[in-house]
């Protein structure tokens, strides 16, 4: 079924229907979500995303003129926008994407979950806290909750409180100030807006004004275009 889906996807956009969809309704803020890149790690191979296929989704983004940004720039910025993020805090994002995005200049967020980071035993896996301090000159560090959970699922003061402790357990390791916030398992409703604001941000991924892409690990080059430009 996959391979019929990919094989339409890439008629439909070669035939030309890909490139009028892209020109009536390409996106002019875009918000993608990432976790893993490049090797696999633990039992992650459904939310990690091979180096080649990031890199072509970078360069066909410069070639569409769309603009890196960090989230925390998405209340004053205008033109064609791509807010890059990459979710949870994996170690690949130290080992792969750094130097690769400091080396290109690409601003973007990274979402960590408090409650993995520095973990013993999760530490094959996740980030340390000194490794995200070493990432600020590429990543604005945004929260991706304290423990994980959909928050959607649990009592709203609750989720209002898991937000509010990651948030200042970020602030006190990085000692700046935290002002974006990414859904676990992107799971939000207006209720949940207004509790993050209540919890001290200023913007989240759920924001009406993203148009947001998830790229998955077998999505073939066709199918990452029409995540784009379809709702
Ligand atoms: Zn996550």
């Amino acid at each position: 079924m996959r391979k019929i889906r990919d094989i339409g996807a890439s008629l439909l956009w070669n035939i030309g229907m890909g490139p009028l969809a892209r020109a009536l309704r390409e996106p002019r803020e875009l918000a993608l979500a990432y976790h893993a890149i490049g090797k696999v790690e633990g039992s992650f191979a459904h939310v990690t995303i091979s180096f080649e296929a990031l890199k072509e989704h970078i360069s066909y983004l410069r070639n569409r003129g769309y603009v890196f940004r960090q989230f925390r720039d998405a209340p004053v910025s205008g033109g064609k926008n791509a807010y890059i993020y990459f979710d949870d805090g994996f170690r690949s994002v130290r080992e792969v994407v750094y130097p690769y995005f400091k080396n290109e200049r690409i601003p973007a967020t990274l979402f960590i979950t408090t409650d993995f980071i520095n973990q013993k035993k999760a530490q094959e896996v996740y980030l340390t806290w000194d490794e995200v301090r070493g990432m600020i000159d590429v990543f604005e560090i945004g929260s991706h909750g304290a423990r994980h959970v959909k928050l959607n699922k649990i009592d709203v003061g609750e989720a209002e409180a898991d937000m509010k402790r990651s948030r200042e357990e970020i602030e006190s390791h990085m000692g700046a100030p935290v002002q974006s916030f990414s859904y676990p398992k992107g799971r939000s409703s207006p209720e949940l807006e207004r509790a993050a604001a209540r919890a001290g941000y200023q913007i989240t991924t759920a924001h009406p004004r993203f148009h947001k892409v998830r790229p998955d690990p077998d999505d073939t080059m066709s199918i990452f275009l029409w995540k784009i430009i379809l709702p």
